[in-house]
């Protein structure tokens, strides 16, 4: 097994400026004392996701904010990724919300595409990349599966919850309280990798 660099830096740079990402990474963190800011809280710019992979995109946003703030930097690249739609919208998933990133209409754009099936199995994807000034990276990718189900229910979480129910469950990510999302998503899988790969708690 290779080895991974421990984390042992006092703050780190969420580089995101997704606010619904930034709040469930910082209470992902929350028990690991470290200073946390966003790349939005430092107006850092946002680079293009030029990647074809999830990692990839990841990969170049943590690079790009821990280049520009000189701190380490830990990026997340999700989506939604659809069977019956080939796995899309994939690493889309922000970019079928359009500019106004209205997810109302990427969500209805999902149930049109795949009208023709009866259950529309998805899973959702999150690669966390952290990334120190010198260039290093520590590269994590997690998942969870489910179904897709219309119409959308719950107010809580962001993007696409409201219509993934995650396996092994009658409600979507939307209707959970965050607790309970954190303990089966796609990020807290990946999260859950990185913190035993490189974190100790305090
Ligand atoms: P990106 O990683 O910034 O390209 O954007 C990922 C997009 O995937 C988000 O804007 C959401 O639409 C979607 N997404 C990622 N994670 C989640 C999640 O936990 N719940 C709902 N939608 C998500």
């Amino acid at each position: 097994m290779t080895s991974r660099r421990a984390f042992t830096e006092k703050q780190i740079i969420i580089a995101s400026h997704n606010a619904g990402k930034v709040r469930e990474i910082r209470e992902l963190l929350a028990p690991f004392g470290v200073s946390v800011s966003s790349a939005g809280d430092q107006n850092l710019p946002e680079p293009e996701e030029t990647g074809e992979t999830f990692v990839e995109n990841a990969v170049i946003k943590a690079r790009a904010a821990a280049t520009a703030a000189n701190c380490p930097a830990l990026a997340d690249d999700s989506g939604l990724c659809v069977d019956v739609l080939g796995g899309a919208p994939g690493i889309f998933s922000a970019r079928w919300a359009g500019p106004d990133k209205d997810f109302g209409m990427a969500m209805d754009k999902i149930k049109e595409a795949a009208a023709d099936f009866e259950t529309c199995k998805a899973h959702f994807v999150c690669a966390l990349s952290l990334c120190w000034p010198d260039g290093h990276v520590e590269n994590f990718e997690g998942t969870v599966h489910g179904q897709l189900n219309w119409p959308a229910r719950g107010d809580q979480g962001f993007g696409y919850d409201p219509i993934f129910v995650p396996d092994g469950h009658l409600e979507t990510f939307a209707e959970m309280d965050p607790a309970q999302k954190h303990a089966m998503s796609h990020r807290a899988d990946a999260f859950n990798q990185m913190v035993a790969a490189c974190f100790q708690s305090t």
